[in-house]
């Protein structure tokens, strides 16, 4: 399994690896070897895995898809890569990603765009492109991702793969290299909703080393796959579905519906109001957070530090200058200025406040349902360059995604169909799935159904 994944990997021009190392795999693929036949084996013992490159890695460099980082190697494991690889997971390597997390295309790497492997002139979504795009092309059969505002679950529907972003703090972020960490969760992608489940499994847990890590009875996520579905109530937002709606997104959407009320469901009109609002107040509270977590990147301790400064200001200055790209400097000084004196009352604060309403709608909608569904992105993928210039356009392309980061719910993107018309028809369109508090084994089970 490990050569076959590591030729495809070799043979494919999409950009989703950064960094893979053959010895270091068939390392650990003997060692699974060794396992499963000294029947110690787990469900996952040798299969093959690969790691967006946020997480961080003791033996691959981890760059977080950043100029600044270009060289790091970590002394230590990420808890996740940790615990996938006790489990008995073979490490294929590390994927690209936007710099830092911070992005929808995955053009915000220092190391490139990645191509979408359904229409290689199209975006792979980000952040987690290089992950998305891996499982898309067969390059692997199982990622890792983290989604602070969408990361997962958009590059899975701009794919057409499976991907699930767990309850806040479920998943250790310990050794995943921090944005935003009141939103920042890691989750895994996978060809269906019963990897994801797997995957899952071997990822949740607590974690002393993070402070906002849960302490919670250890589960199965795929013990429910089997549920009928039948009188499950599918919250459907009216907001998700108005002018903003690309015609052939919202068809194959509600074609999904349709398949799930074959299956038993009702459907059930729900409102959540604040979803416009998702957008101000998480490119409030991201980059507000990304400026406190970024400001140890000074040359000092860690990444690039600038060949020739004149004092220790100086080269603060030049090694940050250097180091970071366009997007993640834009985000620094958003976040420095919402946090200053005189600002944070008018732009944090009040973020904050409307952080709260936004989980207060969703505890209000789920007294009406049991999952609430419509799509992941306002459209299919868009073209590779059409607008890596204009950050807004990616900005307000997030709606549909944010609003359950701010909330700290658990989300899902399953694939549900394709674009219409000569140049849409091969990009995927994703369908989402929000759940309520710890709801991942149903989540699972409802995606499972439909898969
Ligand atoms: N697209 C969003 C952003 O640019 C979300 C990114 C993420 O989830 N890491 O911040």
């Amino acid at each position: 399994l490990a050569q076959h994944f590591l030729s495809r990997i070799q043979g494919s021009d999409l950009n989703a690896f950064l960094h893979v190392d053959p010895a270091l795999t068939l390392e650990q693929a003997a060692a699974a070897d060794a396992r499963i036949a000294a029947g110690t084996a787990t469900a996952l013992t040798g299969i093959p895995v690969a790691h967006k490159d946020i997480f961080v890695t003791r033996r691959l460099r981890s760059t977080a898809g950043s100029h600044m980082l270009e060289n790091y190697v970590s002394p230590f494991d990420a808890t996740v890569v940790e615990k996938l690889a006790q489990a008995g997971m073979v490490t294929l390597g590390k994927l690209n990603c936007d710099e830092f997390a911070m992005g929808s295309s995955n053009e915000n790497s220092y190391f490139g765009a990645v191509k979408n492997p359904w229409d290689k002139t199209a975006v792979p979504g980000g952040s987690s492109g290089g992950s998305a795009a891996a499982i898309a092309a067969r390059l692997a059969p199982a990622v890792t991702g983290t989604d602070t505002g969408g990361s997962i679950r958009q590059p899975a529907s701009f794919c057409g793969v499976t991907g699930i972003k767990p309850t806040y703090g479920s998943v250790s972020r310990y050794g995943m290299i921090a944005f935003a960490s009141s939103l920042d969760q890691g989750g895994p992608m996978a060809q269906t909703a019963q990897d994801c489940g797997l995957l899952l499994n071997a990822m949740v847990g607590f974690d002393a080393k993070d402070s906002t890590s849960l302490e919670r009875q250890p589960e199965d996520f795929n013990r429910d796959l089997n549920q009928s579905l039948q009188g499950l109530r599918i919250g459907v937002p009216k907001e998700f579905f108005g002018d903003g709606l690309a015609k052939d997104v919202e068809q194959a959407v509600r074609a999904a519906l349709d398949q799930y009320v074959k299956l038993g469901a009702t459907l059930v009109e729900i409102s959540l109001p604040k979803t416009e609002l998702s957008i101000p107040v998480y490119y409030v509270i991201a980059p507000a957070e990304a400026s406190s977590n970024l400001s140890r990147f000074d040359g000092v301790r860690y990444g690039h530090r600038a060949a020739s400064y004149t004092d220790l200001n100086d080269m603060y200055r030049q090694s940050r200058t250097e180091g970071f790209g366009a997007e993640v400097k834009r985000r620094i000084l958003v976040g420095a200025y919402v946090l200053s004196h005189g600002y944070y009352d008018a732009y944090y604060l009040q973020a904050q406040k409307i952080r709260r309403l936004i989980a207060q709608d969703f505890a209000a909608a789920f007294e009406k349902c049991d999952v609430i569904m419509g799509p992941v992105a306002p459209t299919v993928a868009w073209d590779l360059g059409a607008q890596s210039d204009d950050p807004v356009a990616n900005y307000l392309a997030d709606i549909f995604t944010l609003s359950t980061s701010l909330a700290g719910l658990p989300g899902m993107s399953i694939p549900c169909g394709f674009g219409q018309g000569d140049k849409n028809a091969k990009r995927p369109v994703g369908l989402q799935l929000i759940g309520n508090y710890f709801t991942e084994a149903r989540l699972l089970n409802i995606a499972h159904q439909y898969q």
